[in-house]
Parts: structure tokens; C-alpha cells; sequence
């Protein structure tokens, strides 16, 4: 049977210039290559597990605009289930402007739009589609309550919880009680504890700051330094792939996608790290965020290359 993941979270559309390099406050910079894509982390994790083989259904709020008519058939035509996805009547479908440098580094400014909107009647709406699945997918795109709510209908049916904390956003402890897995990248990693990730020991440090908060799990994504996965069982610095990035928006995206599918296909949290960072790497070696993530074939093929992951203590 296939791996089934619900999703609840933010559908963007992404308009997306390259530049020579990020504009500084009050520079006008002429850039190149304007793309209009399909984007939100919520939307971009949907359709990273739904690409990697899982039976994906996604909870969202759109407007009634053209973006919307454009997303809701990029999802269908990614095979992710939309039925949840409620067209808001009053607001705007969510905008990221998107610039990447010529080095792959990118600075974003996001107007959430109908994402903001979403309640947590609309997730009750979907509580039986939750209560079935094998993983519930959470980010910060969408009211901290909403998340809040479907973190606890998925809890009380038994369904794990994996938070994606991005974009950064101080979380309250009883969330956080309800949360399995927690994947921060560095920067909200430094603003959920106040510490810093550059060193190995930083990160450790940061990682135990999390889990004393009352996670279960925590995985740090580190970039090109790979993920930290510290759980119950031990802590582990898992290598990322060796690859030669592009582009580096949805990297954490793609991780976020590969981990939950292999989780509900029934891994262990170990072999599901090494999926997302496979995912990541190769997310990272192409133009935007959805168009960049990767099919299965591809994640297989880069994990058969193995990595020796490295364990550091217990
Ligand atoms: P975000 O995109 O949220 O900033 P990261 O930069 O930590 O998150 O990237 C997420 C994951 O993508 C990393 O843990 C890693 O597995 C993979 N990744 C990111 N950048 C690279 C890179 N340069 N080379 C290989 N893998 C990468």
C-alpha cells in the first residue's frame, strides 16, 4: 500500500528574477530570466512526497484569482489531492518574490494572502482524511493556531507529527508536546534557542535545547554539512551528497518531502534522514522550487552511491 502523507500548509505562487547578486536597500539591479512558479513551502512539500511516490492529499487556503486556478492544476497535475483546498472568496492567493544570485543564494519576501486564513474549522473538515494517514506534514506558512489544531487531531489519532518551523516563528510548548519529529534549518534553528549551529558542537548544543523543549525528535538541516538527527536513540551527523548547487531555494523543501515519505513507507529515522538529504542535494542542482524537486528514481539512484553516516556518541 502506498505511504500516505497529509500536508497542511501554504500554496504560493513564486515569481522568480536572477541577479547578479541580492539588491541592498534603495538598488534598482536589472536581473534576468523571470519565471512565474508554482511554490509555498506547504505546496512544495506536497508535491516533493507526492513526486517520491506517496499518496499525498493537501489542506490550504487559496483566492479565486488566476494564481489560484494555476496552483490548484499544478497540484492535480502533480497527482497531490486538493479536495481541502478552500478558495477563499475575500483574499488574494499567496505571492513570494523570489531573487537568486548568481552564486545559488536567494532572498525572499512572501504575502501570505488566503494562507493566512486558514482555520481550524478547515482542518476539522479534513480530520478523517488525517486520521488515515501515516505522517501529518506541518509548516509556519499558515495562523500558528491552525497548525496547532492539526497537530492535535493527528496526536490523538495516533498519526506523526513532523514541523517543518519555517519561516522562524517562536513555537508554543504545548505544540511543541505535540510534535514527533522537528526539522529546523540553521537560521530558525538560532531563532527558536538563541544559539548558534556553525560548529558541530554548536549545533549539538542547539539540537538538546530542542528536544529538552519536549520534542521527541529533532534533525537539523545543515546545508551542504548534511543533517543532524538526534532522537531518543542517539545522535548522528548524517554527510550530505556531493553535488554542485544551482539554485538552493525548496533544498529544505525537498529534505522536508523525502524524510516524511520514508517515514511512512515504514523506515527507520535514520534511513529517512539520508532520503531527505538526497532529496535536498538534488533539489539544489536545478532552477526553482517545485520544477526542482526530484522523482524517486533519482533520490534511489543518489542513495545507492551510500553514504557512511557518522556516529557520534551513545
Ligand atoms: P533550507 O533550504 O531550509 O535553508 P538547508 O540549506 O539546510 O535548508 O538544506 C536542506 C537539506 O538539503 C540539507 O540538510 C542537505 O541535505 C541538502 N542540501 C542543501 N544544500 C546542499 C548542498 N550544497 N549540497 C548537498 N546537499 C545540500
Amino acid at each position: 500500500m502506498m505511504a500516505r502523507v497529509v500536508v497542511v500548509g501554504s500554496l504560493n505562487m513564486d515569481l522568480v528574477i536572477r541577479s547578479p547578486h541580492i539588491p541592498q536597500p534603495g538598488e534598482t539591479i536589472i536581473g534576468a530570466d523571470f519565471q512565474t512558479l508554482p511554490g509555498g513551502k506547504g505546496a512544495n512539500q506536497a508535491v516533493a512526497a507526492a513526486r517520491l511516490g506517496a499518496s499525498v492529499q493537501m489542506v490550504g487556503r487559496v483566492g479565486q484569482d488566476a494564481f489560484a486556478a494555476a496552483l490548484l492544476g499544478n497540484l492535480d497535475a502533480a497527482g497531490v489531492d486538493g479536495r481541502f483546498i478552500i478558495q477563499d472568496r475575500e483574499a488574494p492567493t499567496g505571492v513570494a518574490l523570489i531573487v537568486v544570485d548568481d552564486s545559488g543564494q536567494n532572498s525572499i519576501v512572501v504575502a501570505s494572502g488566503a494562507n493566512m486564513r486558514l482555520t481550524s474549522m478547515d482542518i476539522e473538515a479534513a480530520e478523517s482524511a488525517i486520521a488515515e494517514a501515516d505522517v501529518l506534514l506541518l509548516q509556519l506558512e499558515s495562523p500558528l493556531v491552525t497548525v496547532s489544531r492539526a497537530a492535535a487531531i493527528a496526536h490523538a489519532h495516533g498519526v506523526r507529527v513532523v514541523l517543518n518551523p519555517a519561516p522562524a516563528h517562536p513555537l508554543p510548548a504545548d505544540l511543541l508536546t505535540l510534535v514527533d519529529v522537528l526539522i529546523p534549518n540553521e537560521s530558525e534553528t538560532t531563532l527558536l534557542t538563541g544559539m548558534p549551529t556553525s560548529t558541530q558542537a554548536e549545533a549539538e548544543a542547539a539540537s538538546a535545547a530542542l528536544r529538552k523543549s519536549g520534542v521527541d525528535t529533532v534533525i537539523l538541516t545543515l546545508g551542504e554539512r548534511g543533517a543532524l538527527l538526534d532522537s531518543a536513540t542517539g545522535l548522528q551527523l548524517v554527510p550530505a551528497f556531493d553535488v554542485t548547487p544551482v539554485d538552493t531555494t525548496a533544498a529544505g523543501d525537498a529534505f522536508v518531502g523525502g524524510f516524511a515519505v520514508a517515514l511512512a513507507e515504514g523506515r527507520d529515522l535514520l534511513e529517512a534522514v539520508r532520503w531527505g538529504n538526497a532529496a535536498g542535494a538534488l533539489a539544489t542542482t536545478r532552477l526553482g522550487a517545485q520544477p526542482s524537486l526530484p522523482d524517486r528514481a533519482s533520490v534511489e539512484a543518489l542513495l545507492a552511491q551510500g553514504t557512511t553516516e557518522i556516529r557520534i556518541r551513545r
